[in-house]
């Protein structure tokens, strides 16, 4: 697989090479401030002993606290958290909220690990990390197989070891342990604000026709309200399987057939396609909310939809986003299509430390200005410079932290 961290690198030396930042800006933007790897070890259920492999990555705080996800993947390794913590802190100047970015993870298949296993590891990345985190300093949040239960027992194990009574030093928990209302649909809801918000100016019609790979929290959210919104949702896909109905999936029943049957495969009515087949069906958007590297040079060539909506983060390899622009395909980044998990997160963050409880209806009234606004504005920046979103998105958020750094 391509090194997710060389794509971020290769994104941030394009937007050098169209405004001037300095090099010793760009050159301190290389790095992050700090990248922590640590071993975990865990008692299994039959008495052995395993070692797991965790990280951190801080990348930068200029504009707030390290703010990030942890992913729990077989595939996890340095490069892809260093490559998500650097997206982290552009999306967060972009998003227009006072947080840098961060990320962590652990190279694991969740899967495999029973549910007390899966606790004993969580709390033991807490563990190991304790130091520094914090509400002011590094705050966590759930990315791929992480879930809220998760950063419940993150949120335990931390006020345990330090006293922390704010709950503020993780974010999308559940509701009952200080988790705000509004984080589990965040992600798809705010993509879909600010796909809303650019739809016309993209070219794109009222009604359109939808793919999106990925069932996970964000895509599945990202469908069913795609569908709520008049769109026609055409194909969906998992880790394991696609399928494709040409008038339309019914996205409650598709949810209902993966809760009982473990899978997308044979919904009724649908036809199974394989992965491949359902990132080149001819759409009007396509939703990659899965993971990094499905749109390269190997297949960009036969995608035929007229716009790409980023819900995954690094989805698109620097080269095939060239190859996009020239074909006058438009890309909503991701650092601007999935900020609004990040955003209610700051909401989480903030009704820890004020200690207030907000709404969903108060959480949505919130997200969708600032989504909107976001939105616009990088279109505005990209139009202005003659140059794709992505470009915009990086120059709107690079001039905010450095300006902060200086
Ligand atoms: N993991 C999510 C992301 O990639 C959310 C991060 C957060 O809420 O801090 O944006």
């Amino acid at each position: 697989m391509q090194n997710p961290f060389q794509n971020a690198m290769a994104q941030l030396s394009k937007a050098a090479q169209i405004k001037n930042f300095g090099d010793e800006f760009i050159t301190r933007l290389r790095q992050p401030d700090r990248d922590i790897r640590i071993s975990i070890p865990v008692k299994m259920d039959d008495g052995s002993l395993k070692i797991f492999e965790g990280y951190r990555v801080e990348y930068n705080n200029a504009l707030g606290p390290y703010k990030g996800g942890i992913r729990y993947h077989p595939d996890t390794e340095i490069n892809e958290v260093k490559a998500l913590a650097f997206w982290m802190t552009i999306k967060c100047a972009v998003a227009n909220i006072p947080m840098g970015g961060g990320k962590g993870g652990i190279t694991v298949d969740p899967k495999k690990l029973s549910k007390e296993e899966l606790e004993r590891l969580s709390r033991g990345w807490v563990q190991k990390l304790s130091d520094i985190l914090g509400p002011r300093k590094d705050v966590p949040a759930p990315d791929v197989n992480t879930t809220p239960e998760i950063m419940a027992w993150m949120t335990d194990e931390f006020e345990k070891i330090t006293g922390d009574k704010t709950r503020a030093t993780f974010t999308g928990k559940p509701i009952e342990n200080g988790g705000s209302a509004g984080r589990g649909p965040a992600t798809g809801l705010g993509g879909f604000y600010v796909f809303d918000s650019l739809r016309a100016q993209i070219g794109l019609p009222e009604k359109c026709k939808v793919v999106v790979q990925g069932f996970g929290n964000v895509g599945s959210n990202a469908a069913r309200i795609l569908a709520e919104n008049s769109h026609i949702v055409i194909a969906v896909s998992d880790s394991k399987s696609a399928i494709l109905k040409e008038d339309g999936l019914d996205l409650a029943k598709v949810e209902a057939h993966k809760k009982n049957t473990g899978s997308l495969r044979n919904f009724p009515g649908a036809k199974n396609i394989t992965n491949e087949e359902l990132l080149e069906l001819p759409c009007d958007l396509l939703v990659p909310a899965a993971f990094e590297n499905v749109i390269t040079n190997a297949n960009v060539s036969k995608i035929k939809a007229k716009a790409i909506l980023e819900l995954a983060n690094g989805p698109i390899t620097p080269e095939a986003d060239e190859i996009l622009f020239r074909k006058n395909i438009p890309v909503i980044p991701d650092v601007l299509a999935n900020s609004g998990g990040v955003t209610v997160s700051y909401f989480e963050w903030k009704q820890n430390l004020k200690n207030e409880h907000w709404t969903e209806k108060e959480i949505n009234a919130k997200l969708l200005p600032m989504m909107q606004d976001a939105a616009q504005k990088i279109f505005e920046k990209a139009k202005e410079n003659k140059i794709y979103l992505r470009m915009g998105a990086f120059i709107l958020a690079l001039e905010k932290i450095k300006e902060k750094m200086l």
